[in-house]
Parts: C-alpha cells; structure tokens; sequence
C-alpha cells in the first residue's frame, strides 16, 4: 500500500521494451522533485507515452525502476497508486449526463459548491453559466455541444477536484483561438500548482510554462533543462 505520496518521483536507469529486442526506452534517468511540472516533448515514437505508461505501471520496466517517495513500484497495490494520479488525456472524456456529473467525475462526494470552485479556478465557470441550463445542462457523449477549448477546460476542473498529487496531462493538438489559449494556459497554471506533472507538451506556451523540460529521442533522455537553459 502507497501511503499518501508528496509526489517525488525518480526513473532510474529505465530499460523498457515492447517486443523482444526493440528498446523503447534505453536507460532513462530522472529524478522530479515533488511539485515540479515537465514538459515531455521528442519526435513520435521517441517513449513519451512510454514513460507514462510506466509511472502508472500499465507495464513493468526490464531494467530499472520507478519510484514515489521512494517506494518501488512494483511494491505497491495498483489501486494505491493508481488513486494519487489524475490523467487528462488529449481526447477528453465527456459523457452523456450534466455539466456537473461531468466535473463531479471521480470526486462523486463534492458539493455543488466544490464543482463550481473547481470551475471557477480555471475559468470554466462563465461559459458554463451561458450555457441553456448551466451546471444542469446535458451534455452528450464526446461533449458535442462543447468547443475543443470548453471540453480541455471542463477536464482541467475535473481534475482540480480530484486533487491528486501527481498529475499527467496529455496535450490536445487541436488549434484552438488566441483567447481561448490564454485562458488554458492560466487555468493549467492553477492545476499544476502544488503537483508533480508530466505534460505531453505539444504548445510552445505550455513548455514555456514548465519547470523543466525533458527532450526524448528514440527511447534516450537528450536534455534536461528549464526553457531559458535549452
Ligand atoms: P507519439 O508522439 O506519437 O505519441 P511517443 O513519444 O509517445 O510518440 P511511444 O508511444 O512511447 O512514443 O513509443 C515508443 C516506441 O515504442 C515506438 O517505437 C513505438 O512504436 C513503440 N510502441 C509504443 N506502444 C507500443 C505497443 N503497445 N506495442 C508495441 N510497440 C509499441
Ligand atoms: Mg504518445
């Protein structure tokens, strides 16, 4: 059992393959000191995704090891750990139900209140007080009703309420309007607050915004360093 984690998170010498003698991941080495924010970013198939999908150990590593707060991973119950993560992934999931089920998603407990101090600390609070019915309004499944930017928002006060220590954020590419893409990029600012995050950063904004930015190629870790350093 993972006790309640501050959030230091160390790869040590990570070693990962798929399929027998294709290294996705040739020794990867990188200690995130609890609540900083990395920006991932490297060519496709370079292991971004890899490296998360060891963090939440949808797979074991070869070589090397992950560690939280110093506990291995693989001496931890999956639930333990899994539960201190929050993902928000690039195709937001929305489902058919209200605005509010929707943020209320994972936290099933808060108060109304909470939902919409969640909303409102990434100023998703307006548009969804324009909306027919505001926070009862129905949403369909895949969000229709929303812009690209409305669904990233309303994923980001999801995840603000589940207020999990460590999160992951997998970047949307979708181009979105200058507008919009300040209020994101204000909004990520307060949910990474206080976290350790690992961000798929496809916006030159958001790894501007990171506390260090790591640069994969082909399963190897190039640089690591702030955006003034690289
Ligand atoms: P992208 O920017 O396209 O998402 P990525 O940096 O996330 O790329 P990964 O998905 O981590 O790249 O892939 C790293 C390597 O592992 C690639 O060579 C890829 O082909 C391979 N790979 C990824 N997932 C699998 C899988 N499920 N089975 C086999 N090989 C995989
Ligand atoms: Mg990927």
């Amino acid at each position: 059992e993972l006790p309640p984690v501050r959030g230091d998170i160390r790869f040590e010498n990570l070693v990962f393959e798929y399929e027998k003698g294709r290294p996705a991941l040739r020794g990867i080495h990188l200690d995130v000191k609890a609540g900083q924010s990395i920006a991932l970013v490297g060519h496709t198939g370079s292991g971004k995704s890899t490296i998360i999908n060891l963090l939440c150990r949808f797979y074991d590593p070869v070589q090397g090891r992950v560690t939280v707060d110093g506990y291995d991973l693989r001496d931890v119950t999956l639930q333990s750990l899994r539960s201190q993560i929050g993902i928000v992934l690039q195709d937001t999931f929305i489902f058919s139900g209200t605005i509010r089920d929707n943020i209320r998603y994972g936290r099933l407990d808060a108060s109304d209140e909470e939902v919409e101090a969640a909303a409102k600390a990434v100023h998703a609070h307006d548009f969804i007080m324009a909306l027919p019915n505001g926070y009862d309004t129905e949403v369909e499944e895949r969000g229709s009703l929303l812009s690209m930017g409305q669904r990233q928002l309303l994923s980001f006060a999801r995840a603000l309420l589940a207020d999990p220590r460590i999160l992951i954020l997998d970047e949307a590419t979708a181009s979105i309007d200058t507008e919009t893409e300040v209020r994101i990029q204000e909004a990520l600012k307060t949910l990474l607050l206080g976290r350790t995050s690992f961000i798929i950063a496809h916006r030159l904004s958001t790894i501007r915004n990171a506390d260090r930015i790591v640069v994969l190629d082909h399963g190897r870790l190039m640089e690591a360093g702030t955006h003034d350093e690289l």
